[in-house]
Protein backbone atom coordinates (compact mmCIF):
# COMPACT_ATOMS: atom_id res chain seq x y z
CA UNK A 1 0.00 0.00 0.00
CA UNK A 2 2.24 2.57 0.95
CA UNK A 3 1.99 6.02 2.15
CA UNK A 4 3.02 8.53 -0.97
CA UNK A 5 2.92 12.15 -0.89
CA UNK A 6 -0.41 13.51 -2.14
CA UNK A 7 -2.32 16.11 -2.50
CA UNK A 8 -3.54 16.99 1.32
CA UNK A 9 -7.41 17.66 1.83
CA UNK A 10 -8.89 18.88 5.23
CA UNK A 11 -10.98 15.88 6.69
CA UNK A 12 -14.26 16.65 6.48
CA UNK A 13 -16.57 13.78 7.20
CA UNK A 14 -17.49 10.17 6.85
CA UNK A 15 -17.74 8.66 3.44
CA UNK A 16 -20.83 9.38 1.51
CA UNK A 17 -21.09 6.33 0.44
CA UNK A 18 -20.78 4.48 3.57
CA UNK A 19 -23.66 6.86 5.34
CA UNK A 20 -26.79 5.22 5.24
CA UNK A 21 -30.32 7.06 6.26
CA UNK A 22 -31.88 4.68 8.19
CA UNK A 23 -35.34 5.25 10.15
CA UNK A 24 -35.77 6.63 13.45
CA UNK A 25 -34.81 4.26 16.13
CA UNK A 26 -37.31 4.95 18.92
CA UNK A 27 -37.20 5.62 22.60
CA UNK A 28 -34.44 4.23 23.93
CA UNK A 29 -33.82 4.32 27.48
CA UNK A 30 -30.89 4.90 28.77
CA UNK A 31 -29.57 4.14 32.17
CA UNK A 32 -26.34 6.30 33.71
CA UNK A 33 -24.94 5.06 36.79
CA UNK A 34 -23.11 4.68 39.95
CA UNK A 35 -23.24 8.58 40.12
CA UNK A 36 -25.16 11.76 41.94
CA UNK A 37 -26.83 12.74 38.93
CA UNK A 38 -30.47 13.89 39.82
CA UNK A 39 -31.68 12.75 35.93
CA UNK A 40 -30.13 9.61 35.70
CA UNK A 41 -32.58 6.75 34.73
CA UNK A 42 -34.09 9.48 32.59
CA UNK A 43 -35.35 8.63 29.10
CA UNK A 44 -33.48 10.04 25.89
CA UNK A 45 -35.09 10.68 22.73
CA UNK A 46 -33.11 9.84 19.83
CA UNK A 47 -36.29 9.94 17.10
CA UNK A 48 -34.98 12.52 15.48
CA UNK A 49 -31.53 11.06 14.67
CA UNK A 50 -30.65 8.56 11.84
CA UNK A 51 -28.80 5.60 13.38
CA UNK A 52 -25.23 6.29 12.27
CA UNK A 53 -23.21 3.56 13.34
CA UNK A 54 -19.86 4.07 15.40
CA UNK A 55 -17.64 3.24 11.74
CA UNK A 56 -19.46 6.10 10.28
CA UNK A 57 -18.47 8.58 12.60
CA UNK A 58 -15.12 7.54 14.13
CA UNK A 59 -12.77 9.39 11.49
CA UNK A 60 -14.85 12.67 12.46
CA UNK A 61 -14.64 12.69 15.75
CA UNK A 62 -10.56 11.03 15.20
CA UNK A 63 -10.18 14.52 13.10
CA UNK A 64 -12.14 16.54 15.31
CA UNK A 65 -10.41 15.82 18.80
CA UNK A 66 -7.02 15.96 16.93
CA UNK A 67 -7.91 19.64 15.72
CA UNK A 68 -7.86 20.00 19.74
CA UNK A 69 -4.31 20.93 20.63
CA UNK A 70 -4.17 18.98 24.12
CA UNK A 71 -0.09 18.89 24.00
CA UNK A 72 1.00 17.90 27.38
CA UNK A 73 4.75 19.35 28.17
CA UNK A 74 4.93 17.54 31.33
CA UNK A 75 5.63 21.17 33.53
CA UNK A 76 1.92 22.55 33.60
CA UNK A 77 2.75 24.81 30.97
CA UNK A 78 0.31 23.17 28.03
CA UNK A 79 -2.81 24.23 26.96
CA UNK A 80 -4.25 21.05 29.09
CA UNK A 81 -6.97 18.89 27.99
CA UNK A 82 -10.00 21.06 29.07
CA UNK A 83 -11.00 21.79 25.35
CA UNK A 84 -11.04 18.28 24.46
CA UNK A 85 -12.75 17.17 27.52
CA UNK A 86 -15.42 19.90 27.29
CA UNK A 87 -15.33 18.78 23.33
CA UNK A 88 -16.44 14.94 24.56
CA UNK A 89 -19.12 16.29 27.02
CA UNK A 90 -20.85 17.97 23.79
CA UNK A 91 -20.62 14.44 21.67
CA UNK A 92 -22.17 12.77 24.94
CA UNK A 93 -24.86 15.71 25.24
CA UNK A 94 -25.69 15.75 21.95
CA UNK A 95 -26.87 11.42 22.38
CA UNK A 96 -28.42 12.53 25.60
CA UNK A 97 -26.16 11.33 28.10
CA UNK A 98 -24.62 13.49 30.70
CA UNK A 99 -20.94 12.82 31.21
CA UNK A 100 -19.40 14.36 34.10
CA UNK A 101 -16.14 16.79 33.65
CA UNK A 102 -13.58 16.55 36.87
CA UNK A 103 -10.17 19.02 36.97
CA UNK A 104 -7.55 18.15 39.04
CA UNK A 105 -5.87 21.62 38.30
CA UNK A 106 -7.81 24.34 36.12
CA UNK A 107 -7.09 23.05 32.68
CA UNK A 108 -6.52 19.45 33.38
CA UNK A 109 -9.65 17.32 32.72
CA UNK A 110 -11.11 14.57 32.74
CA UNK A 111 -14.50 12.98 31.43
CA UNK A 112 -16.00 9.91 32.85
CA UNK A 113 -19.26 8.43 32.50
CA UNK A 114 -20.86 5.12 33.24
CA UNK A 115 -23.31 2.97 31.24
CA UNK A 116 -25.43 0.06 33.03
CA UNK A 117 -24.83 -2.96 31.35
CA UNK A 118 -27.00 -6.11 30.67
CA UNK A 119 -26.18 -7.75 33.14
CA UNK A 120 -25.13 -5.83 36.18
CA UNK A 121 -24.57 -8.39 38.58
CA UNK A 122 -21.51 -9.06 36.81
CA UNK A 123 -17.95 -7.12 37.41
CA UNK A 124 -17.59 -3.88 36.10
CA UNK A 125 -15.23 -2.91 32.85
CA UNK A 126 -13.50 0.36 32.66
CA UNK A 127 -12.83 1.34 29.65
CA UNK A 128 -10.56 4.72 29.16
CA UNK A 129 -8.33 6.68 26.78
CA UNK A 130 -6.52 10.04 27.39
CA UNK A 131 -6.99 12.99 26.16
CA UNK A 132 -3.68 14.58 25.95
CA UNK A 133 -0.55 14.32 23.42
CA UNK A 134 2.70 14.75 23.53
CA UNK A 135 4.03 17.77 22.10
CA UNK A 136 4.89 17.91 18.26
CA UNK A 137 7.28 20.14 16.03
CA UNK A 138 5.39 21.43 12.78
CA UNK A 139 8.48 21.79 11.38
CA UNK A 140 9.46 18.20 11.44
CA UNK A 141 6.18 17.14 9.96
CA UNK A 142 5.23 16.88 6.06
CA UNK A 143 1.43 18.19 7.30
CA UNK A 144 0.34 20.59 10.66
CA UNK A 145 0.20 18.24 13.36
CA UNK A 146 -3.03 19.74 14.84
CA UNK A 147 -4.77 20.25 11.33
CA UNK A 148 -6.12 16.09 10.70
CA UNK A 149 -5.64 16.64 6.88
CA UNK A 150 -6.73 13.32 5.30
CA UNK A 151 -3.77 11.74 2.40
CA UNK A 152 -3.95 8.58 1.44
CA UNK A 153 -6.96 6.89 3.39
CA UNK A 154 -5.22 7.92 6.68
CA UNK A 155 -5.73 10.88 9.03
CA UNK A 156 -2.42 12.73 10.35
CA UNK A 157 -2.10 14.38 13.32
CA UNK A 158 -0.72 14.60 16.75
CA UNK A 159 -2.45 11.93 18.57
CA UNK A 160 -3.69 10.10 15.84
CA UNK A 161 -1.74 6.80 16.52
CA UNK A 162 -1.70 7.71 20.81
CA UNK A 163 -4.27 7.57 21.34
CA UNK A 164 -6.99 10.22 19.71
CA UNK A 165 -7.86 7.11 17.71
CA UNK A 166 -9.48 4.98 20.53
CA UNK A 167 -10.55 8.20 22.09
CA UNK A 168 -13.08 8.45 18.50
CA UNK A 169 -13.65 4.22 18.73
CA UNK A 170 -14.78 4.60 22.60
CA UNK A 171 -16.86 7.78 22.05
CA UNK A 172 -18.61 6.25 18.87
CA UNK A 173 -19.61 3.17 20.61
CA UNK A 174 -20.83 4.80 24.03
CA UNK A 175 -23.03 7.18 21.58
CA UNK A 176 -24.65 4.23 19.76
CA UNK A 177 -25.64 2.61 23.05
CA UNK A 178 -27.43 5.82 24.04
CA UNK A 179 -28.97 6.62 20.68
CA UNK A 180 -30.09 2.94 20.01
CA UNK A 181 -30.90 2.18 23.56
CA UNK A 182 -28.86 -0.77 23.95
CA UNK A 183 -26.41 -1.66 26.84
CA UNK A 184 -22.90 -2.88 26.80
CA UNK A 185 -22.62 -6.44 28.71
CA UNK A 186 -21.44 -5.41 31.84
CA UNK A 187 -21.34 -2.26 33.98
CA UNK A 188 -18.75 -0.16 32.27
CA UNK A 189 -17.29 3.28 33.52
CA UNK A 190 -15.69 5.09 30.59
CA UNK A 191 -13.02 7.63 31.10
CA UNK A 192 -11.12 9.92 29.11
CA UNK A 193 -8.04 11.15 31.14
CA UNK A 194 -5.80 14.13 31.42
CA UNK A 195 -1.53 13.92 31.82
CA UNK A 196 -1.58 10.28 30.72
CA UNK A 197 2.30 11.79 29.18
CA UNK A 198 3.26 12.60 32.40
CA UNK A 199 2.58 10.12 34.36
CA UNK A 200 -1.26 10.71 34.63
CA UNK A 201 -1.07 13.13 38.08
CA UNK A 202 -3.42 15.26 37.16
CA UNK A 203 -5.50 12.29 35.71
CA UNK A 204 -6.01 8.86 36.08
CA UNK A 205 -3.94 8.99 39.78
CA UNK A 206 -5.44 12.06 40.46
CA UNK A 207 -8.93 9.82 39.45
CA UNK A 208 -8.10 6.88 41.65
CA UNK A 209 -6.79 9.33 44.40
CA UNK A 210 -9.38 11.18 44.70
CA UNK A 211 -12.76 9.77 43.06
CA UNK A 212 -12.49 5.94 43.52
CA UNK A 213 -16.04 5.42 43.29
CA UNK A 214 -15.97 5.40 39.77
CA UNK A 215 -14.27 2.76 39.80
CA UNK A 216 -16.32 0.60 42.28
CA UNK A 217 -16.98 -3.27 41.25
CA UNK A 218 -15.18 -2.88 38.57
CA UNK A 219 -11.80 -5.74 38.31
CA UNK A 220 -11.08 -5.28 34.42
CA UNK A 221 -9.52 -2.71 32.11
CA UNK A 222 -8.83 -2.09 28.17
CA UNK A 223 -7.21 0.99 26.55
CA UNK A 224 -3.64 1.34 24.83
CA UNK A 225 -1.12 0.39 23.67
CA UNK A 226 -2.15 -3.53 21.70
CA UNK A 227 -5.10 -4.61 19.74
CA UNK A 228 -2.83 -3.45 16.29
CA UNK A 229 -1.80 -5.81 13.42
CA UNK A 230 1.50 -6.75 12.54
CA UNK A 231 2.35 -8.48 9.58
CA UNK A 232 4.79 -11.11 10.03
CA UNK A 233 6.78 -13.64 7.07
CA UNK A 234 6.05 -16.88 7.31
CA UNK A 235 6.92 -20.01 5.30
CA UNK A 236 3.38 -19.89 2.92
CA UNK A 237 3.41 -15.97 2.79
CA UNK A 238 2.16 -14.04 5.13
CA UNK A 239 1.00 -13.87 8.79
CA UNK A 240 -1.57 -11.42 10.08
CA UNK A 241 -1.35 -11.20 13.77
CA UNK A 242 -2.93 -8.91 16.65
CA UNK A 243 -0.46 -8.22 19.10
CA UNK A 244 -2.62 -8.20 23.05
CA UNK A 245 -1.23 -6.02 25.43
CA UNK A 246 -0.75 -8.32 28.58
CA UNK A 247 1.92 -6.41 30.73
CA UNK A 248 3.61 -3.48 31.26
CA UNK A 249 7.43 -2.78 32.82
CA UNK A 250 7.58 -0.55 35.99
CA UNK A 251 9.19 2.53 35.52
CA UNK A 252 12.32 4.17 37.94
CA UNK A 253 13.01 7.26 37.47
CA UNK A 254 16.41 7.91 39.12
CA UNK A 255 18.53 11.45 39.63
CA UNK A 256 22.55 10.47 40.26
CA UNK A 257 23.69 13.00 42.31
CA UNK A 258 27.88 12.62 42.67
CA UNK A 259 29.56 14.44 45.74
CA UNK A 260 33.05 15.79 45.65
CA UNK A 261 35.18 18.13 46.97
CA UNK A 262 35.25 21.78 45.13
CA UNK A 263 38.43 23.51 44.34
CA UNK A 264 40.62 25.82 41.76
CA UNK A 265 40.89 24.17 38.79
CA UNK A 266 44.54 24.38 38.44
CA UNK A 267 44.69 22.45 41.63
CA UNK A 268 44.86 18.91 40.95
CA UNK A 269 41.65 17.16 43.01
CA UNK A 270 41.03 13.30 43.00
CA UNK A 271 37.64 13.47 44.18
CA UNK A 272 36.10 15.37 41.86
CA UNK A 273 32.21 14.91 41.54
CA UNK A 274 32.23 15.19 37.52
CA UNK A 275 34.54 12.43 37.50
CA UNK A 276 32.96 10.14 40.04
CA UNK A 277 29.76 10.68 38.26
CA UNK A 278 31.20 9.98 35.11
CA UNK A 279 32.49 6.73 36.05
CA UNK A 280 29.57 6.22 37.85
CA UNK A 281 27.52 6.21 34.15
CA UNK A 282 30.20 4.12 32.83
CA UNK A 283 29.58 1.16 35.16
CA UNK A 284 25.73 1.59 34.67
CA UNK A 285 25.75 1.88 30.58
CA UNK A 286 28.54 -0.91 30.28
CA UNK A 287 26.30 -3.13 33.12
CA UNK A 288 24.61 -6.45 31.01
CA UNK A 289 21.18 -6.77 32.31
CA UNK A 290 20.11 -10.40 32.40
CA UNK A 291 17.40 -11.12 29.98
CA UNK A 292 14.37 -12.93 31.60
CA UNK A 293 11.35 -14.13 29.45
CA UNK A 294 8.20 -13.12 31.35
CA UNK A 295 5.23 -15.30 30.39
CA UNK A 296 3.47 -13.04 27.92
CA UNK A 297 7.48 -12.59 26.13
CA UNK A 298 8.09 -16.36 26.25
CA UNK A 299 4.52 -16.94 24.33
CA UNK A 300 4.90 -14.07 21.90
CA UNK A 301 8.38 -15.24 20.76
CA UNK A 302 7.60 -19.24 20.92
CA UNK A 303 4.16 -18.39 18.79
CA UNK A 304 5.63 -16.36 16.56
CA UNK A 305 8.49 -19.26 16.18
CA UNK A 306 6.10 -21.48 15.45
CA UNK A 307 4.67 -19.04 12.95
CA UNK A 308 7.60 -17.97 10.72
CA UNK A 309 9.96 -21.39 11.23
CA UNK A 310 12.32 -19.22 13.09
CA UNK A 311 14.58 -19.94 16.33
CA UNK A 312 13.06 -18.19 20.02
CA UNK A 313 15.94 -19.33 21.55
CA UNK A 314 18.27 -16.88 23.39
CA UNK A 315 20.97 -16.76 21.59
CA UNK A 316 19.42 -16.62 18.27
CA UNK A 317 17.08 -13.91 18.31
CA UNK A 318 17.42 -11.37 16.29
CA UNK A 319 16.09 -12.76 13.14
CA UNK A 320 12.49 -13.55 15.18
CA UNK A 321 12.46 -10.17 16.50
CA UNK A 322 13.14 -8.24 12.71
CA UNK A 323 9.99 -10.21 11.57
CA UNK A 324 8.22 -7.45 13.90
CA UNK A 325 9.41 -4.82 11.86
CA UNK A 326 8.76 -0.99 14.05
CA UNK A 327 6.59 -3.40 16.84
CA UNK A 328 10.42 -5.03 17.68
CA UNK A 329 11.32 -1.61 20.16
CA UNK A 330 8.32 -2.57 22.22
CA UNK A 331 9.13 -6.09 22.68
CA UNK A 332 13.45 -6.12 22.74
CA UNK A 333 12.72 -3.26 25.53
CA UNK A 334 11.06 -6.39 27.24
CA UNK A 335 13.71 -9.04 26.99
CA UNK A 336 15.43 -7.61 30.10
CA UNK A 337 15.89 -4.38 33.12
CA UNK A 338 17.04 -1.38 31.00
CA UNK A 339 18.68 2.01 32.33
CA UNK A 340 19.22 4.81 29.84
CA UNK A 341 20.93 8.27 30.63
CA UNK A 342 18.94 10.94 29.52
CA UNK A 343 20.35 14.34 31.18
CA UNK A 344 23.68 15.72 32.85
CA UNK A 345 23.56 18.51 34.78
CA UNK A 346 26.99 19.72 36.19
CA UNK A 347 29.37 22.87 36.43
CA UNK A 348 29.61 26.78 36.38
CA UNK A 349 32.82 27.99 35.29
CA UNK A 350 35.54 26.74 33.70
CA UNK A 351 38.33 26.80 36.32
CA UNK A 352 36.38 26.32 39.09
CA UNK A 353 35.79 22.17 40.11
CA UNK A 354 32.42 21.61 41.37
CA UNK A 355 31.19 20.40 44.45
CA UNK A 356 28.44 17.71 42.49
CA UNK A 357 27.22 16.80 39.58
CA UNK A 358 24.33 15.66 39.09
CA UNK A 359 22.89 12.76 36.13
CA UNK A 360 18.82 11.26 35.56
CA UNK A 361 18.46 7.71 34.79
CA UNK A 362 15.52 6.39 33.18
CA UNK A 363 15.39 2.70 33.96
CA UNK A 364 12.38 0.02 33.30
CA UNK A 365 12.11 -2.98 35.27
CA UNK A 366 10.19 -6.41 34.02
CA UNK A 367 7.42 -7.36 36.80
CA UNK A 368 9.09 -8.06 40.18
CA UNK A 369 12.59 -6.70 39.26
CA UNK A 370 11.78 -3.22 41.23
CA UNK A 371 13.97 -4.67 44.19
CA UNK A 372 16.72 -6.06 42.47
CA UNK A 373 17.08 -3.04 39.85
CA UNK A 374 16.94 -0.91 42.90
CA UNK A 375 19.99 -2.78 44.61
CA UNK A 376 21.93 -3.40 40.73
CA UNK A 377 21.83 0.50 40.40
CA UNK A 378 23.12 1.38 44.01
CA UNK A 379 25.70 -0.77 43.74
CA UNK A 380 27.10 0.29 40.15
CA UNK A 381 26.31 4.12 41.42
CA UNK A 382 29.33 3.60 43.95
CA UNK A 383 30.13 4.58 47.21
CA UNK A 384 30.25 8.30 46.60
CA UNK A 385 27.41 8.91 44.12
CA UNK A 386 23.60 8.91 45.94
CA UNK A 387 20.78 7.73 44.24
CA UNK A 388 17.42 9.24 44.36
CA UNK A 389 13.66 8.48 43.35
CA UNK A 390 12.08 11.30 41.35
CA UNK A 391 9.65 9.37 39.86
CA UNK A 392 7.92 5.50 40.12
CA UNK A 393 5.47 3.39 38.96
CA UNK A 394 4.39 -0.29 39.31
CA UNK A 395 5.50 -3.20 36.39
CA UNK A 396 2.18 -4.60 35.80
CA UNK A 397 1.11 -8.27 34.33
CA UNK A 398 -2.35 -9.67 33.73
CA UNK A 399 -3.05 -13.62 32.40
CA UNK A 400 -3.03 -14.69 28.85
CA UNK A 401 -5.98 -16.53 29.36
CA UNK A 402 -9.71 -16.22 31.02
CA UNK A 403 -13.15 -14.64 29.66
CA UNK A 404 -11.64 -11.33 28.82
CA UNK A 405 -9.15 -12.52 27.11
CA UNK A 406 -11.38 -14.43 25.09
CA UNK A 407 -13.73 -11.88 24.16
CA UNK A 408 -11.25 -9.39 23.02
CA UNK A 409 -9.55 -12.52 20.48
CA UNK A 410 -13.27 -13.88 19.58
CA UNK A 411 -13.63 -10.07 18.32
CA UNK A 412 -10.92 -9.85 16.49
CA UNK A 413 -11.63 -12.93 15.08
CA UNK A 414 -14.87 -12.22 14.19
CA UNK A 415 -13.86 -9.07 11.85
CA UNK A 416 -10.39 -10.80 10.86
CA UNK A 417 -10.75 -14.58 10.79
CA UNK A 418 -7.43 -15.80 9.47
CA UNK A 419 -5.49 -13.66 11.92
CA UNK A 420 -4.28 -14.76 15.37
CA UNK A 421 -3.63 -12.62 18.94
CA UNK A 422 -0.44 -12.81 20.82
CA UNK A 423 0.21 -11.30 23.78
CA UNK A 424 2.67 -9.38 24.45
CA UNK A 425 4.63 -7.06 27.24
CA UNK A 426 4.68 -2.84 26.65
CA UNK A 427 8.25 -1.36 27.34
CA UNK A 428 6.76 1.94 28.42
CA UNK A 429 3.81 2.59 30.81
CA UNK A 430 -0.12 3.59 30.70
CA UNK A 431 -3.11 4.91 32.65
CA UNK A 432 -3.42 0.98 33.31
CA UNK A 433 -1.19 1.53 36.22
CA UNK A 434 -3.27 3.54 37.68
CA UNK A 435 -6.43 1.26 37.85
CA UNK A 436 -3.68 -1.20 38.74
CA UNK A 437 -3.32 0.29 42.53
CA UNK A 438 -7.53 -0.53 42.34
CA UNK A 439 -6.68 -4.26 41.86
CA UNK A 440 -8.06 -3.65 38.30
CA UNK A 441 -6.34 -5.97 35.63
CA UNK A 442 -5.66 -4.03 32.62
CA UNK A 443 -5.03 -4.76 28.52
CA UNK A 444 -3.73 -3.18 25.83
CA UNK A 445 -6.89 -3.10 23.47
CA UNK A 446 -7.00 -0.58 20.97
CA UNK A 447 -8.11 -2.62 17.80
CA UNK A 448 -6.68 -1.60 14.38
CA UNK A 449 -6.33 -3.46 11.33
CA UNK A 450 -3.46 -2.36 9.56
CA UNK A 451 -1.88 -2.09 6.15
CA UNK A 452 1.44 -4.49 6.28
CA UNK A 453 3.40 -2.20 5.36
CA UNK A 454 2.59 0.82 7.58
CA UNK A 455 5.06 1.00 10.16
CA UNK A 456 2.97 1.87 13.09
CA UNK A 457 4.61 1.46 16.80
CA UNK A 458 7.42 3.91 15.76
CA UNK A 459 4.60 6.51 15.57
CA UNK A 460 3.58 6.22 18.74
CA UNK A 461 5.30 10.25 19.79
CA UNK A 462 6.53 10.02 16.57
CA UNK A 463 6.54 12.62 13.70
CA UNK A 464 3.97 12.17 11.03
CA UNK A 465 1.58 10.13 12.85
CA UNK A 466 -1.24 8.98 11.53
CA UNK A 467 -4.13 6.18 11.11
CA UNK A 468 -5.97 4.82 8.23
CA UNK A 469 -9.59 5.63 7.97
CA UNK A 470 -10.18 2.01 7.35
CA UNK A 471 -8.70 0.70 10.11
CA UNK A 472 -10.30 3.53 12.45
CA UNK A 473 -13.59 1.53 10.86
CA UNK A 474 -12.58 -1.87 11.85
CA UNK A 475 -11.62 -0.95 15.27
CA UNK A 476 -15.06 0.95 16.00
CA UNK A 477 -16.26 -2.21 14.66
CA UNK A 478 -14.26 -4.61 16.98
CA UNK A 479 -14.69 -2.64 19.99
CA UNK A 480 -18.20 -2.37 19.67
CA UNK A 481 -18.63 -6.09 18.91
CA UNK A 482 -16.17 -6.78 22.21
CA UNK A 483 -18.40 -4.71 24.68
CA UNK A 484 -21.60 -5.72 23.25
CA UNK A 485 -19.95 -9.82 24.13
CA UNK A 486 -17.26 -9.64 26.86
ZN1 LIG B 1 -0.85 6.93 24.96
Amino acid sequence: MGFPCGEAKRYTGPDQKTKRATAGVGRPRHTLIGMSHDDADRTVTTTAQTAVTPEEEVARICAELIRIDSSNYGDGSGPGERKAAEYVMEQLDAVGLEGTLLESEPGRATVVVRLEGEDSSRPGLAVHGHLDVVPADAADWQVDPFAAEERDGCIWGRGAVDMKDMDAMILANIRHFARTGTKPARDTTFVFFADEEAGGTYGSHWLVDHHPHWFEGVTEAISEVGGYSVTVPTPEGQQRAYLLQTAEKGIAWLRLRAHGRAGHGSVPNDENAIVRLAAAIGRIAAHEWPREYIASVRELLDTLGTLTGLSSTDDDLEPLLATLGGAQGFVRGTLRDTANITMLESGYKHNVIPQTATAAVDCRFLPGHEDALMATIRELAGEHVEVEVVHRDVAIEAPFSGDLVESMKQALLREDPEAVVLPYCLSGGTDNKALGRLGISGYGFAPLRLPADLDFAPMFHGIDERVPTASLRFGARVLGDFLRSC
